[in-house]
């Protein structure tokens, strides 16, 4: 079943066009030939079943399929009417109105979420689902239905993917290992006094000894990946207004897993005396009175770094000699609302990841990936020693956005590297304990971001977790020093000691 676009529209005249109908109707039987037509395969798009001409507008009835959507061809019609109608008559187009748009897409379910803007009713029958838009000229000269019908064809996509938020396919696996180990490493972790669940939900304080383990990791990260591959250090900000998500594109999707953050509505602190007397006296926060207070969010706490990066290069021109660009970040945490999935330091809801970015042209950036997958290999095989996997994975909306192409030959898309965890059993799920991604153009695009060969530009990145690498290294390898693989023991040294309690 094909897509079906249906518009009653018109345009409004300065004056009553009755005079110019005749030349009106040569106008259309020329357009159906030329307008119309032009790119779209022959006998398809978009035809003009009615037209009139009113007081003071000029009515079109409009059917189309998706090769010259209705709303096009009705965009389309405006000008060169209009240089007619100014031309022979001095009549001007005066606005554009929608009196009836009706969009049918084929689905096999009908939308579960009906509240989406411009749409004043959706049904479903027959394979279709049918909306009909309310929207006016600003809308339909700023592209709106294009995005609410895309919005759908996402719905449709998604559904289709069978509720499942990524294609999965194996690209590597490490040969079986002898586990040291079979508890959560948690558990365990905690019983040894080297973490403790902090105050904060999904949050732990780190110890002596589990900080220690992650510098360790940081070193080895440093040691075989940032210096061989020739990568800088930067800072990139923590706190994300939204104006960053909009051009990384995660103000599309992130909304339930942000942690919001809210300024004051002023610094005053006359303003918030009532606050600080109340919790004076009360020695409660009062939190109904703190929400009068402040502002809606501005943004939220970082949810992947990378996005904060890329207002350095934005709307820039990089000169050929910087490229490929490499740079990593691991100046503060990210902060995530997961679901009631969190349980151990492997799902938290603040945790600290290694973030390195390559920016380069595609060759550039495909050999750069597969040079990085080589220097993770020799890590996780050669030091940490682990049973461990590469899996290509394709989230559904890559799949959507055109790059089925890219993400089939391996190009674009997200390698997903996991591991066993033997506590959770022979059957238990593969933990991800990092990831690398060719984002093709979506960031360069996203921020505008040019090249002065003119080349394409692409980009990638990786995040390291290390609460994840750990998790994953002691539910394998346990907590005994000589039970480590002597490679990762030479670099980590002494362990410190832990506080006493009395
Ligand atoms: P998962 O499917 O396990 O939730 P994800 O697909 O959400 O992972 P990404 O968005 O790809 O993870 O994030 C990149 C990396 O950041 C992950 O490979 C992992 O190392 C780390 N990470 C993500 N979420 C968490 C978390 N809640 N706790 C600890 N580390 C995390
Ligand atoms: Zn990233
Ligand atoms: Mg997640």
């Amino acid at each position: 079943m094909e897509p079906y676009f249906h518009l009653k529209g018109s345009f409004k005249t300065s004056s009553p066009a009755l005079e110019a109908r005749g030349d009106i109707e040569k106008f259309i039987e020329e357009a159906k030939s030329t307008i119309l037509q032009k790119g779209v395969p022959a006998g398809r798009g978009a035809k003009i079943i009615a037209w009139e001409v009113r007081d003071s507008s000029i009515f079109f009835d409009i059917e189309s399929d998706r090769y010259l959507r209705a709303h096009d061809a009705f965009i389309r019609l405006r000008k060169p009417l209009a240089g007619m109608l100014g031309k022979k008559y001095k009549i001007g187009i005066r606005g554009a109105e929608v009196e009836e748009f009706t969009v049918k897409l084929p689905s096999e379910r009908e939308l579960s979420q009906t509240k989406i803007p411009y749409v004043r009713g959706t049904g479903f029958t027959d394979g279709m689902i049918t909306l009909s838009l309310e929207l006016g000229e600003a809308e339909l000269e700023n592209k709106v239905p294009d995005r609410i019908i895309s919005l759908i064809e996402d719905k449709i996509a998604a559904q289709s993917f069978g509720g499942k938020a990524e294609h999965w396919s194996l690209l590597w696996e490490s040969p079986k290992k002898e586990m040291k180990f079979s508890g959560d490493p948690t558990v365990e972790a905690e019983k040894r006094g080297w973490i403790k669940r902090a105050a904060g939900r999904g949050q732990w304080i780190h110890g002596a000894q589990m900080t220690h383990i992650f510098r360790t990791f940081e070193q080895i990260v440093i040691d075989e990946v940032i210096k061989p591959l020739g990568y800088v250090e930067m800072i990139f900000p923590k706190l994300v207004p939204w104006d960053v998500w909009k051009h990384s594109g995660h103000a599309k999707g992130i909304y339930p897993e942000i942690y919001y953050v809210s300024p004051p509505k002023t610094r005053d602190p006359a303003f918030w005396e009532d606050v600080i007397d109340y919790y004076k006296v009360t020695l409660e926060v009062p939190l109904d009175l703190i929400a009068q207070k402040i502002d809606k969010p501005l943004g939220g706490m970082c949810y992947a770094q990378c996005p904060s990066f890329w207002p350095f290069l934005q709307g820039k021109t990089i000169a050929d000699d910087s490229f490929p660009i490499k740079v990593f970040d691991r100046s503060g945490t990210s902060h995530r609302y997961e679901s009631g999935g969190i349980h151990g330091m492997e799902r938290v809801d603040e945790f600290h990841r290694i973030e390195l970015v390559f920016i380069g042209t595609p060759d550039q950036v495909l050999a750069h990936s597969k040079q990085m997958q080589e220097c993770y290999k020799h890590i996780f095989n050669d030091i940490l020693d682990l049973e461990w996997r590469m899996a290509w994975v394709t989230p559904w909306f890559m799949a959507q956005e055109g790059m089925t192409g890219l993400a089939e030959k391996k190009d674009v898309g997200t390698i997903d590297f996991e591991a066993p965890l033997p506590y959770r059993g022979k059957e238990g799920e593969w933990l991800e304990f990092q990831n690398l991604s060719v984002n093709g153009d979506k960031y360069p695009k996203g921020f505008n971001v040019k090249l002065q060969s003119g080349k394409e530009v692409w980009s990638g990145c990786s995040g390291v977790g290390l609460e994840r690498w750990a998790s994953v290294f002691f539910a394998q390898k346990g907590f005994e020093p000589e039970d480590w693989p002597l490679k990762f023991r030479e670099r980590a040294g002494d362990i410190p000691k832990s506080i006493r309690f009395m």
